[in-house]
């Protein structure tokens, strides 16, 4: 009967340890993946991060090619 309880609380043990640890990692990358900025394309419409879209006049673009044709 012991030898039973001791196997249950080392399992839940296990399964409580498992899930602590489960949770940090969920923690970190949504803190690496939160500070970016969305910006929008003014030609295509499409949403990139602020640091690799191109600023001309006030407005974002995606590309060069994008840039270029904004007239
Ligand atoms: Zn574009």
């Amino acid at each position: 009967m012991t030898k039973i309880l001791l196997i249950v609380a080392f399992t839940i043990g296990i399964v409580v340890w498992f899930k602590y640890l489960a949770g940090k990692r969920e923690v970190l990358p949504r803190k690496e993946k939160m500070p970016e900025d969305m910006v929008r394309c003014q030609v295509c419409q499409v949403n990139l991060p602020r640091s690799e879209a191109l600023l001309s006049q006030g407005r974002f673009y995606c590309c060069d090619e994008h840039l270029r044709r904004r007239d």
